[in-house]
């Protein structure tokens, strides 16, 4: 299923969130260890927006951004190199859904790769709803393709818009 490495780079789209602590930072922590991994560059960075709480809204707002990588690792092994840095900034999985955190960090896509088991969900599930996912990457890549819906990441975006949902602030760089 996953790519080895000795096959073509493939391009990640990765969603980092979080709401607790210095998050600005630790998503500046999250990109550099990103970038200096082995078999992984950096390609492209959204700016920084600040949304909602999804959920419990007794916490407070979240930081949103989105990076694309090219890397030579498999998706799961990408998978658990992101989960090594949400660790080391310090996440803590308490089991509360939606809950504040430090710092998350999602796999949007893998190249075009769908696939469904309990640990990986590619494309992930949740991206075409969330203004806070569509709207960075619409910053870096406008034209990605869900590889399901056959929709631009713009075409989702706008469709939002229209729907009546508000756009996210203007994104600051980071
Ligand atoms: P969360 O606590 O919301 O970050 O969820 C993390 C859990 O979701 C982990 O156990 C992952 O194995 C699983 N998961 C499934 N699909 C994905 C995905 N596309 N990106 C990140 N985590 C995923």
């Amino acid at each position: 299923m996953g790519m080895s490495r000795d096959t073509q780079p493939v391009e990640a789209i990765i969603a980092l969130g979080g709401n607790l602590g210095d998050v600005r930072k630790s998503f500046i922590g999250a990109r550099e260890m990103l970038s200096v991994e082995p078999g992984i560059s950096l390609l492209a960075s959204s700016r920084l927006y600040r949304s909602a709480p999804m959920g419990p809204q007794d916490q407070a707002d979240y930081l949103n951004a989105v990076v694309i990588i090219q890397c030579n690792l498999s998706a799961l092994q990408l998978l658990h190199r992101m989960q090594a840095i949400e660790l080391h900034f310090g996440r803590r999985r308490d089991g509360q859904r939606w809950g504040e955190r430090t710092l998350d960090l999602d796999l949007i896509a893998y190249n075009d790769t769908q696939m469904q088991s309990p640990e990986l969900t590619l494309p992930h599930p949740g991206m075409q709803e969330r203004m806070f996912v569509l709207q960075p990457l619409c910053d870096i890549r406008p034209d990605w393709r869900h590889p399901i819906t056959g929709k631009t990441a713009g075409e989702m975006l706008r469709q939002r818009i229209v729907a009546g949902e508000h756009p996210l602030g203007e994104g600051e760089i980071w």
